[in-house]
């Protein structure tokens, strides 16, 4: 019935795995195994028994289609292996269309994980008679109510994490308001608690911030601490502002290393833009954290500020980056940032208690990413010797993942699977995107089409590649299919069936009792 957890040869605490177990019980009909991890001191087992939750943590892998994750197993723990996204023992579909697409966006989708109120793409926080920009000129939708208000009105501590910029649509979503999800330099200024256009529904405001973006807190004339260009043009340094209101300011690993719950509220801009893809972390000027470091980070901040406290925290971890990387077309950056997300996640559930924490893990949208063909496994897989298997196939590196396709032939030689013009081709590819190549098709092996970086002829295993794509476009799309929702810890067996994206609000509300 139970999967036990495992990282990459990680021991596996024993703490971890009985509060799984607790927490994997269904409450109501079974109270032996409640009875055994009673902490009547705390009243954690009756909030159990009610199916309640002193904390939410919600994972969001943006544009982390179920094809994002099985490729990302395959790279990363094998075809037969688990990520630890697998381990959770409740999951269920999710359905993604908005109001007005079938294929949504980031702050559409967000906002009604967050409100339980589907609404249009590119709107934040407003209903759905809200236009993207008002573009009928007629006044913005009903203002809706998130689950990170709710929370702070509550009492609890509340936060977001994100690679992305901490003003982008998914973080943003969580505490903003706005018709049109580009205008970032105003978003900025919703949770800053002396402003004017401050979010009261905030309450004291938001505990915790991190991420990128540090552009929208910078005037224009100013150049930041890693030498970028701010992008305000109102002329206000919100650096200085968070700070007058009590916000303790970060920007590079060093700092983010030295940071306790005493220095709540914390704000994190640890890039001008986006924050690194995870490979490319090292390259980064002032240094900076991990999405496993800064949900480490947050939730040992979180669970030392609340632990002797009744109200519990919400908090919102986004991994932003693998929706960048596939609107790029260069699938191996999306496939290592889920990779670190799958690894965020394990440094969430080794620090919380499961008995009284409820972890989600899903996606805002997928992306119209595939593995395609009839691709063999690599030859130590193999369940049969095979007559002969050309060196290119046997030297594959990452199990064969980002090669061109090679399948056994009717005589059990290995061959290169070939298109109708008798052209090799990849495992992975892209329906759309800036992958296109024109016809006709060449080699991928000797395909001179310039990778991700810029420099021509990385070759399908290199990490800059960039995958085909049949439709040529600037940027890759989004797809309209539905996404996985994985869930562990206090409520988690409410997750079950195919839903509505906007059930993921109705869960941890429900599990919170607000
Ligand atoms: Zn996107």
């Amino acid at each position: 019935m139970m999967h036990l957890f495992s990282l990459r040869g990680a021991p596996l605490r024993a703490a971890t795995l009985v509060s799984l177990l607790a927490a994997c019980v269904d409450s109501a009909d079974d109270a032996a195994v409640n009875a055994t991890h009673d902490d009547t001191a705390s009243g954690e087992s009756a909030r159990h028994r009610r199916g309640r939750a002193k904390n939410v943590i919600l994972f969001i892998g943006d544009g982390m289609g179920t094809s994002t994750i099985t490729a990302t197993r395959v790279l990363s723990v094998g075809i037969d292996g688990e990520l630890v996204i697998d381990q959770l023992p409740y999951s269920a579909l999710s359905r993604t269309a908005d109001a007005d697409h079938i294929t949504p966006d980031s702050a559409s989708t967000m906002t009604s994980m967050m409100t339980g109120v589907n609404t249009n793409s590119g709107v934040i926080g407003l209903g759905p008679t809200t236009e993207f920009g008002d573009f009928n000129g007629d006044g913005d939708g009903e203002r809706l109510t998130t689950l990170l208000e709710l929370a702070k009105q509550r009492g609890m501590r509340a936060g977001v994490v994100s690679t992305a910029r901490v003003t982008h649509a998914t973080p943003a979503a969580c505490y903003a308001h706005i018709n049109n999800r580009d205008n970032e330099a105003a978003i900025a200024l919703q949770a800053l608690p002396t402003d004017a256009t401050y979010n009261s529904a905030l309450a004291g405001g938001l505990d915790l911030i991190m991420g990128g973006g540090r552009q929208f807190f910078v005037p224009k004339a100013v150049v930041d601490e890693e030498g970028g260009a701010g992008a305000r043009t109102d002329g206000r340094d919100l650096r200085a502002e968070y700070q007058a209101a009590g916000y303790h300011y970060v920007w590079n690993a060093q700092q983010f290393a030295s940071l306790g719950h005493r220095d709540l509220p914390v704000l994190g801009l640890f890039d001008r833009g986006h924050m690194e893809y995870e490979i490319d972390r090292p390259t980064d000027l002032g240094g900076e954290p991990s999405l496993s470091e800064m949900t480490a980070k947050s939730v040992d901040i979180f669970e030392r500020a609340t632990r002797f406290r009744r109200q519990g925290y919400f908090l919102m971890v986004e991994a932003g980056r693998i929706d960048h990387a596939h609107h790029a077309g260069n699938a191996y950056r999306a496939l290592t940032d889920t990779e670190e997300l799958d690894r965020a996640v394990w440094e969430a559930i080794r620090r919380v208690d499961l008995s009284n924490t409820l972890i989600l893990v899903t996606a805002d949208h997928s992306h119209v990413f595939t593995m395609a063909g009839y691709p063999l496994r690599q030859a130590a897989e193999l369940p049969y010797p095979v007559a002969s298997a050309p060196p290119e196939y046997l030297a594959s590196p990452h199990n064969n993942l980002f090669d061109v396709v090679y399948d056994v032939n009717d005589s059990g030689e290995v061959v290169k699977s070939l298109d109708a013009k008798g052209v090799p081709y990849t495992v992975l590819g892209y329906h759309n995107g800036p992958g296109y190549r024109g016809a006709p098709r060449v080699d991928p092996a000797a395909d001179p089409f310039a990778g991700s970086t810029g420099k021509p002829g990385a070759g399908p295993n290199h990490p800059d590649y960039r995958q085909e794509a049949a439709v040529p476009l600037g940027s890759e799309t989004h797809a309209g299919e539905d996404v996985a929702l994985f869930a562990v810890g206090a409520g988690a067996s409410l997750v079950r069936g195919t839903v509505k994206n906007s059930f993921v609000f109705d869960v941890m509300a429900s599990v919170l009792g607000l």
